[in-house]
């Protein structure tokens, strides 16, 4: 029996940490419970081993095992191991990412008897140990009562033996202390669904006498067929009591049903889903390709570069469809499904039970249900965000990564993976294919491509021969001149949103700031008004008066990084003046400046403050597809995916404002904007066509856009990223200090700086200390260096080494991320 187990922690320290085995030997991969400086901290075994301690050292017992057999599969611990190397994080961060699991330990505990209680249950606890306790009378009754419920080896959770004994939460653990019994945690698998309230008419004929809200309850039940949810019935305005009042009377019976996630009607009558469609020449193409690779077993890496509206989709769909004939699983990655619910909807359609969803809005329980379910091999489609990467799906034989280039792909938190590249190293551990799609591929996944380590499949046609739609560039310099004035529409723009209108069709406006003004300045002293915790402006937010769908209408001033707010004020808070100056039009504003020029439009918006949750897109979504809606005014989140038909024309608004920001990938990220928001235009029977204002009409990644030749962007950005040693040409990582003093996050930086100036690096660049462009974020100073260098090992190398060093200079682990292949330099 070995006598220590290496336990890795979910915490900020780059070891793992030894334990001495007490009773039940785990095995490797099993989750336990162990003491850490004063908590109790789930952990996941990684070595058995009898290896001498080094002197003096002395190991705490394994307090409780888990798991009886190894929770992650080898395959998830070796792809777990890459992360930590390579993204330079603590292996027991990386693994407290893939399991999903935290909920159950905490919550779900469960007392059992043990022997020593069951003999104190049949024969008295021994003479005189009664009279030593310090229990009460009453609480020594508990005790017994809490052993008769358990007698018959039944576990309970706490709160059930309260309910049926009275004994606390204390008494037990006395109990346990005595060990009389046993608390084990349990990991409860439910439906992972979340049940559903549906009122159904029951089969009776003969109908007694009734009041008028009972007939109506009754005619509308029978008018959709006899089932109707319990909340749309309250929505009727029909009270409560009324249906009671049928259940009592036999009329209509309450089911229980799994409720309909993601399968919701936000899919137009009429419209086919994506699978339903013969596929096209091009998508044939593409699909047999995949196919190719999925027949041939082995690690196949493919980009799918198809322009917006070339069906990818429905390719995708076939593809998983080969590979569940085959008896295999897939797994889907979205960048949000939240934001493309007709996806999933369609996931739904397609493949029915067999899909599981995971996503951000699952409640910890949800998730870990989800998990199950996967890990049993119920679901064999599995679609969902980042962190299912790491869903424990059995038998996959086919990873897809939808919009490879979202930077929501990146975790921006420990372990900082990229979920797209984590999708890559599991295919390769896998040995299956995977599949990357785009209409604008990330500058890394192209150039892999064009290295031929990715086989590259192009599809340039939109389906049904439907037309690009033209792009025509506003130059909004030019407009000033002639009209005098800084107006946030231009002329154009207006007239053609107008004509699209009264053709009957739909217009999409991307103004991508949220909020009405997102500066405040004063004219007076010129400061702009900034978070008390950030270095950030404060947005202004107006309260408008049709804003129903705000949850917390009212007149602010907001932060969008911490979210602080304060009342807007009167005057500058630095010099009093009166002269407050509200500058840069977000989408609020767009709204309320169309309202006035478009009174008679059915005007949407799609932002942050607008759209909190599933629920409002998927209605944001249906008044689209239904034509209630025919102006939009939003954020990116109109550019995401969405298929609407009857958008003919797509407007945009300071969109190169980002071309200004100071971050290497500004003018991938404007280029791919652009293109993705044309790409809602002329999605239907009609042409689209796409207007942009700008200021910068020059600007390659604009004019490019415009032309839609995303092949002669990348070649021009790629000599740029050359020139400039940046990705993908070399490997980077950011490297942050922080502290709430100030001096510390200098003396950190300093230190560390002198440090490489010393260590003089080989065939790595270091640019920095400097101030992070944010320089502080919720009152943490923040300073940082961008390394740059030509080998992947060379970089960690020295983050390691960079890490040690600060580590014998008294730099607390905590005060420095790691930002390996970082998204944004923020
Ligand atoms: P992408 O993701 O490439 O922008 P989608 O997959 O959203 O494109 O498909 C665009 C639209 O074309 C959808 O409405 C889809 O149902 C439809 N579609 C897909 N394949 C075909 C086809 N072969 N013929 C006609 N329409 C198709
Ligand atoms: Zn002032
Ligand atoms: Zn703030």
């Amino acid at each position: 029996m070995p006598a220590f187990c290496d336990v890795a922690l979910p915490v900020p320290l780059d070891q793992n940490f030894t334990y001495a085995i007490d009773g039940v030997v785990p095995v490797v991969g099993a989750r336990v419970l162990v003491p850490f400086s004063g908590q109790r901290l789930m952990g996941v075994v990684i070595r058995l081993h009898d290896d001498p301690l080094p002197e003096g050292v002395q190991t705490k017992p394994v307090q409780q095992v888990l798991d009886s057999t190894a929770i992650l599969t080898d395959e998830l611990m070796r792809l777990a191991a890459w992360i930590a190397q390579y993204y330079v994080a603590p292996l027991g961060e990386v693994l407290r990412g893939m399991l999903p699991l935290a909920a159950e330990v905490k919550r779900n505990f469960v007392y059992r008897i043990a022997e020593p209680g069951r003999k104190v249950l049949y024969q008295g606890a021994e003479k005189g140990s009664s009279r030593r306790s310090r229990l009460s009378p009453e609480d020594q009754n508990r005790e017994y009562a809490v052993l008769n419920y358990l007698e018959d080896g039944t576990t309970a959770k706490a709160s059930a033996l309260r309910a049926a004994t009275q004994a606390n939460k204390a008494l037990l653990d006395g109990m346990v202390k005595k060990k009389w019994l046993i608390r084990e945690a349990v990991a409860e698998e439910r439906d992972a669904r979340r049940l559903e309230r549906v009122a159904v008419l029951a089969p009776e004929t003969r109908l007694p006498k009734l009041n008028a809200n009972q007939t109506t309850l009754l005619a509308e039940l029978a008018a959709v067929g006899g089932r109707m949810k319990v909340a749309d019935i309250r929505s009727l305005g029909i009270p409560d009591s009324t249906l009671g009042t049928l259940v009592k009377r036999g009329l209509v019976t309450i089911e229980e049903v799994p409720e309909d996630f993601f399968r919701s009607s936000t899919h137009p009558v009429g419209k086919k889903h994506a699978h339903e469609h013969p596929l096209n020449e091009s998508q044939l193409e593409a699909l047999s390709s995949i196919v190719i690779s999925i027949n041939q077993k082995g690690f196949r890496p493919h980009l799918l570069f198809g322009i917006t509206g070339s069906g990818k989709t429905a390719v995708y769909f076939a593809a998983m469809q080969r590979v569940l004939d085959q008896g295999h699983a897939s797994l889907l990655l979205v960048p949000e499904i939240g934001l493309t619910p007709a996806m999933s909807g369609q996931m739904y359609a397609a493949f029915g039970d067999a899909v599981a969803l995971l996503h951000s809005q699952l409640t910890p329980d949800e998730r870990a249900e989800q998990w199950h379910r996967i890990r049993r091999g119920e679901a064999r489609i599995v679609v969902g965000t980042r962190s299912a990467v790491f869903a424990p799906i059995v038998d996959l034989g086919l990873i897809i990564v939808d919009e490879e280039h979202d930077s929501s792909y990146k975790q921006e938190e420990t372990p900082r993976y990229h979920g797209r590249d984590v999708a890559v190293m599991r295919a390769k551990f896998l040995e299956i294919p995977v599949v990357l799609g785009s209409a604008t591929p990330s500058l890394e996944s192209w150039s892999n491509a064009e290295k031929g380590r990715y086989s590259l499949i192009e599809m340039r046609q939109r389906v049904a021969n439907r037309p690009i739609p033209a792009v025509e560039l506003v130059d909004m310099r030019t407009e000033f001149q002639q009209t005098g004035q800084e107006n946030l529409f231009s002329r154009q723009l207006l007239l053609e949103t107008q004509a699209t209108l009264d053709r009957g069709e739909q217009a999409i406006i991307l103004l991508n700031r949220r909020g009405y003004s997102f500066v405040v300045m004063c004219r007076s002293c010129g400061d702009k008004i900034q978070c008390e915790n950030c270095a950030i402006s404060m947005t202004f937010h107006k309260h408008l008066n049709n804003d129903t769908s705000i949850a917390e209408p009212g007149e602010r001033l907001q932060c969008h990084y911490c979210g602080f707010r304060r009342n807007v004020p009167k005057t500058c808070p630095t010099c009093q003046s009166e002269h407050l100056y509200y500058l840069g039009a977000g989408s609020q504003q767009g709204e309320e400046r169309l309202q006035e020029l478009f009174p008679n439009a059915r005007i949407g918006r799609m932002d942050r403050d607008t759209v909190r949750g599933r629920m409002d897109m998927e209605r944001l979504l249906a008044r689209l597809h239904a034509g209630e809606i025919n102006l939009l005014v939003g954020t990116q989140m109109i550019a995401k995916g969405h298929d609407i038909h009857g958008v003919t024309l797509v407007g945009v608004v300071g969109a190169d404002f980002a071309l200004g920001l100071p971050d290497f990938r500004a003018a991938e990220r404007t280029f791919q904007l652009l293109t993705q928001v044309s790409g809602r235009a002329g999605r239907g029977d009609l042409p689209g066509k796409v207007l942009v204002q700008t200021y910068h009409p020059d600007h390659y990644a604009i004019q490019f856009a415009a032309n839609h030749d995303y092949p002669g962007f990348v070649a021009k950005e790629l000599q740029y990223r050359r020139w400039m040693h940046y990705p993908p040409f070399a490997v980077l990582a950011n490297i942050i200090i922080q502290s709430p003093k100030l001096e510390e996050a200098t003396a950190w930086s300093a230190t560390l700086g002198k440090w490489f100036e010393r260590t003089r690096l080989d065939k790595i660049r270091v640019l920095g200390p400097a101030a992070a462009p944010i320089s502080r974020i919720k009152r943490i100073y923040r300073f940082h260096f961008v390394l740059k260098a030509e080998q992947r090992n060379t970089l960690s190398r020295t983050l390691r080494a960079m890490l040690a060093y600060a580590d014998t200079h008294e730099i607390p682990r905590r005060s420095l991320i790691v930002d390996v292949d970082a998204v944004h330099l923020m």
